[in-house]
This record gives C-alpha cells, sequence and structure tokens, in this order.
C-alpha cells in the first residue's frame, strides 16, 4: 500500500508535463489551478470564524471546554447581524458537543457550519489514520447538530504544510469539497512558502481534486505579509490592514478573513484563573479592544458572505464514491449513531 503511494506520488512529481491547467506546487506531488484574477467590482469576498474555546484549544488542550467562547461569539453574532452578514463558522467538535444549541443558534442565523476538527490537535501530532478517524467523528458530531452535510475544513492552527499534505487525501476521500488549511507564506510554525495566494484547485497524490481557499496575504517589498485576520488582525494597525487588503482586491483576488470570537472578548484572558504566563497573557491579549472597530470597519468597506459562495465559483466535482456512512439520520453523510 505505501509503496503504491509512494508510486504514485514520484509518478506525479516526476511529471514534466502537468495535466492541462495544472502546475506543479510547492509540494512534492501536489498539482495546483490557481483560479484567474476576476475584476475587483466583482469579487466573493469571504469571513471566516474558527469556533474554539481559547484555554482548550490554545493554551492546553486537556481541559474541558468551559463557556469562555460564549461572549465573544455573541459580541460577533451580534456584529455580523448589524451588518448583515453571513460568514462560514469552522466549528471545534468538542465545541458544538459542548454547546449543541449556540451551533443552531449560529445555523439558523443564516451562516455555514463546516468543521474545525475534533480537539484542536496539530496534524503533526497525529498520524493519517488518527487524522481520518478525528475528522470522521467531527463531521458526524457537527452533522447530526445541524442536519447538514459538512464539506469543508479548517485545520487547527493552519497546520497542513508540506510535512502533513497527506491530510488532503483523506479530506477528499471523506467526503470534503473544499480546504482552508494551508497559510500562502511561511510564518513561525505553519504556512508553505509560495503557495498561490488565491483560491485554487488542487489535484492530491491520489488524483483527488479539492478546492483550497487559503486566508488573504499581500505582497510587498518582495514577500508576502498576513492581513487576513486571526492575530494580525489584533496586532497589526487599521492603516496596515486597509492597505493590504485594498491590493489584495486591486490583484483579483476575494479577501479571505478568518476570526476568532474570543479576540473579540478583551476580558477573557485577564479573567482566567489559570496560569498564563505573563508574555503569553500580553501576546495573546495584547490588541483586542481594537478588534470589534477594525471588524466593523472591513464589514463596511467590503462585502463578505460565507466561503461557499466563493467555493461554487471555483469549479471541483463532487466528491468521487459516497459519502462517509450509510443509513441517514439526520442527514445523508455518516453513519447513524
Ligand atoms: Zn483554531
Amino acid at each position: 500500500m505505501l509503496r503504491g503511494i509512494v508510486s504514485v506520488r514520484n509518478r506525479l512529481s516526476r511529471n514534466a508535463n502537468p495535466p492541462s491547467g495544472w502546475q506543479e506546487s510547492p509540494i512534492e506531488g501536489i498539482l495546483v489551478d490557481p483560479a484567474p484574477p476576476s475584476d475587483p467590482a466583482n469579487l466573493s469576498h469571504v469571513i471566516s470564524v474558527d469556533l474554539e474555546d481559547w484555554r482548550q484549544s490554545v493554551f492546553d488542550h486537556s481541559l474541558p471546554v468551559s463557556d469562555d467562547f460564549h461572549r465573544g461569539t455573541d459580541r460577533l453574532l451580534n456584529l455580523l447581524d448589524r451588518h448583515q452578514t453571513r460568514a462560514t463558522f469552522f466549528v471545534l467538535a468538542n465545541v458544538a458537543k459542548h454547546s449543541p444549541a449556540l451551533i443552531r443558534r449560529i445555523q439558523a442565523a443564516g451562516h455555514e457550519i463546516q468543521s474545525h476538527g475534533l480537539d484542536h490537535v496539530e496534524l503533526n501530532r497525529l498520524n493519517p489514520e488518527r487524522f481520518r478517524s478525528d475528522l470522521t467523528q467531527a463531521k458526524a458530531v457537527i452533522e447530526d447538530i445541524t442536519g447538514e452535510p459538512v464539506t469543508g475544513y479548517r485545520a487547527p492552527r493552519f497546520s497542513i504544510t508540506a510535512p502533513t499534505a497527506w491530510a488532503l487525501d483523506i479530506l477528499a476521500e471523506s467526503g470534503f469539497r473544499y480546504d482552508s488549511s494551508i497559510f500562502a507564506m511561511r510564518v513561525r510554525g505553519y504556512g508553505i512558502q509560495r503557495w498561490p495566494a488565491g483560491p485554487a484547485r488542487i489535484r492530491t497524490r491520489s488524483g483527488a481534486q479539492l478546492t483550497e481557499i487559503p486566508v488573504s496575504t499581500a505582497r510587498w517589498l518582495g514577500r508576502r505579509w498576513p492581513v487576513g485576520g486571526g492575530g494580525y488582525l489584533r496586532l497589526f494597525p487599521r492603516w496596515l490592514i486597509g492597505w493590504g487588503l485594498n491590493s489584495v482586491v486591486a490583484s483579483g483576488w476575494p479577501i479571505v478573513l478568518y476570526v476568532h470570537p474570543y479576540e473579540l472578548d478583551s476580558t477573557a484572558i485577564s479573567g482566567l484563573r489559570l496560569n498564563v504566563p505573563l508574555t503569553r497573557r500580553i501576546h495573546q491579549g495584547l490588541g483586542r479592544p481594537s478588534v470589534a472597530g477594525k471588524l466593523a470597519t472591513l464589514l463596511q468597506t467590503f462585502r463578505f458572505g460565507p466561503m461557499e459562495r466563493l467555493v461554487q465559483t471555483i469549479s471541483v466535482p463532487a466528491p468521487a464514491g459516497p459519502p462517509v456512512g450509510g443509513t441517514p439520520s439526520r442527514c445523508a453523510c455518516h453513519p447513524s449513531p
């Protein structure tokens, strides 16, 4: 089996003439077909939310999920509602299990619900078998709550990188249609240098196809800058974020933002009774009071929507073979419990 995978991988990586429309990517054996730039007036900008509990997802994976993320989530939902904007929520399955009513409320507000995995353990700490199991479990948990198929994925801490690119095949085999886990520049701990900055079709080592939607990066002074949200939205000044996102649009790419609800809660870390080191409190807490205002400005300036709207414009056929599972419970995408 392993020999077969290596053989396919070598065959693709040695292929001097990839199939029409495809080109080599920075990851050996993975081909890409970047979407062409579009008229800036017609772009489908995306806002995405990684729904997780800071203390469990970032500080210590062994802690139980707490209610702490509800405050930031409520603020974010109100902000999106005020600007009549729908987003894609990549939901951590252990958060969904902890607060299923919140997930249904987010869904009822018209937002798209997809998967952020099971418990926020990064892929470089998993092997393919464990990843497959976690992915399937998380998909089932979320689908049971929403009754809708889960077809999009974002890895914890953008942890699909060159050494974990095996995950792309497992995503396709597990019924996923798109992924937003590849950070299109190298930063500390994640990212892939020279990965296409805009949306692209990808052809995995086994020949399966997915759509990849990286969060936004802007080019300046011969290098890329992370301007798509998260900690960068906290730490970068408004002018830099505005300049970066306008340059993304001018290049013909849609803006793809990502936000953590806890970043809208400036009291979340200071109120913790946990022994969080001072440097970490500062690094993770700095700039939080500015996030809601920056986000409101962006929601006024650009028209954002969920990721599925953008994925539909990049034609990738539905995954071959049946989705994971058999008898439908509330949706037809995973086995009945
Ligand atoms: Zn996360």
